[in-house]
């Protein structure tokens, strides 16, 4: 059988080539689809218009397309949508490129800020949503016919009913009780379904972990999983998880993103996580990327980091078409030490506006935590880095604060404070000011914890 991952028919193995093949795969793609979105007289064209171009025969090379502003956000997104409402008594954006009546599928993010941002769906996004989606089922093993358990919430996600709805389009069975259900009867539920696969954000799959014995008196590894597929929150990358998912389950654990715009990244089945594959390079860009900070575009090459602007290369409905998407991705091009696929990987190295610039060098808050976390169980992985004034400029040193281990002497603390400044020091290049504080000293509030904490505010 054939891998998932060679939905792609680029032979050569040459980095440089091979985006460049990406490239000619897309430019056809996104000149009708600027054509396309040229007819929406409300959103696009006046963004076309602004940035100059006069006819959508304007954009001749992947170059004069990358060279465009972004031309939405979340922030955007929010106040096309309220336009719309107003002025057409719907809620799906003056984006919207196509009839409202053709918009058969919505999906929401959480609307942390209050108002959700709508994926709105044709016929056509969801047959290739399906697909994409289901070349990710298909890598992580599931199987036509297997049955799968959802315990993401269900309640509009795109990993909840349209998640559930790909499923059902692959061939596999979803048992859709969903996280409202709760802990207890999500686990009788696996319990009497027997699924093949399960599929759960790395918190859930922990509460599962810890829950299982008391409340179905028999340890997970006795519900017979095979697959945990992860998505939703990060984490189900990191070793630790992927170590304690293998020890508790004995299954094989896949992290994914995907779903919104036909983006779909995963995981390989590999004992490490080597980054995430692209699964849909066909329909859809998802890693133009552009300094977080100039936004000007970045040379595309194997060790790449900044900030991804998301275009669907074919997407009807009010769609991605250079999305800010506030997401700073290290790209890898080449061979997957995990799996030996030559393709184009990513790593979510942060978000844009979380980034630091200490004496010019650029880091993301979530690496720093990777750095501290090799040392555990030295350390709790608890840690908080503490600015005197709001990012990204930071007057180093860069004060962090590092909870220990619950085992650790506090004679042990001064060494290990010198360890992870040097360490720091080696993979980030620059120094940072370690304090070692006593074991659960740290607030903890959930998987959204803030890292960064800065002098006279309360968040
Ligand atoms: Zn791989």
């Amino acid at each position: 059988m054939t891998s998932p991952l060679n939905y792609l028919t680029i032979a050569t193995k040459d980095p440089g080539s091979y985006l460049h093949a990406l490239d000619a795969l897309r430019l056809p793609k996104l000149q009708k689809q600027i054509a396309y979105l040229w007819t929406n007289e409300d959103y696009f064209r006046p963004l076309f218009l602004a940035a100059g171009l006069t006819s959508p025969r304007d954009v001749q090379t992947i170059e004069d397309f990358r060279g465009l502003p972004a031309f939405l956000d979340k922030a955007r997104h929010r106040e096309s949508q309220d336009a719309s409402l107003q002025r057409y008594g719907h809620p799906l954006g003056l984006h919207l490129t196509t009839a409202p009546e053709n918009a058969i599928h919505l999906a929401a993010t959480s609307g942390t800020t209050g108002t959700p941002t709508f994926y709105v769906f044709t016929r056509k996004d969801l047959d290739i949503t399906y697909r994409v989606l289901g070349r990710m089922f298909a890598l992580s093993g599931l199987r036509p016919g297997d049955t799968t358990f959802h315990a993401f919430g269900l309640s509009l996600w795109l990993a909840g009913i349209t998640y559930v709805q790909a499923l059902e389009a692959y061939g596999a069975r979803p048992v859709a009780l969903g996280a409202e259900a709760g802990v207890p009867k999500i686990l009788r539920y696996i319990q009497l379904t027997r699924p093949r696969a399960l599929f759960a954000t790395p918190s859930m799959v922990n509460q599962l972990i810890e829950r299982c014995r008391d409340e179905i008196g028999v340890p997970v590894e006795a519900l017979g999983l095979e697959i945990i597929f992860c998505s939703g929150e990060p984490g189900a990358s990191q070793p630790l998880f992927r170590r304690r998912v293998k020890d508790h389950f004995g299954a094989k654990v896949f992290d994914a993103t995907g779903g919104a715009w036909h983006n779909g990244t995963i995981t390989c089945d590999s004992g490490q996580a080597y980054g995430m594959h692209y699964m849909a390079e066909d329909h859809c860009f998802r890693y133009d990327l552009v300094d977080p900070e100039t936004k000007a575009p970045l040379e595309l090459k194997d060790g790449a980091v900044g900030e991804a602007i998301h275009t669907a290369l074919e997407y009807e409905a009010a769609p991605a078409f250079r999305n800010a998407t506030g997401d700073v991705l290290k790209l890898h091009v080449g061979e997957c030490p995990g799996c030996g696929h030559f393709g184009v990987r990513m790593d979510i190295v942060g978000r844009a506006d979380d980034m630091l610039a200490i004496k010019g060098v650029k880091v993301y808050p979530a690496a720093i935590q990777d750095v501290v976390r090799q040392f555990l169980p030295h350390v709790s992985g608890e840690l908080r880095i503490r600015l005197d004034a709001p990012p990204p400029r930071v007057e180093p040193p860069l004060r962090l604060v590092i909870e220990a281990g619950e085992a650790t002497a506090e004679a042990d603390w001064d060494g290990l404070g010198r360890a992870i400044e040097q360490r720091i020091r080696e993979l980030l290049t620059f120094r940072p000011s370690v304090a070692i504080v006593p074991f659960a000293s740290l607030p903890r509030s959930g998987a959204k914890t803030r890292l960064v904490e800065i002098a006279g505010r309360s968040s």
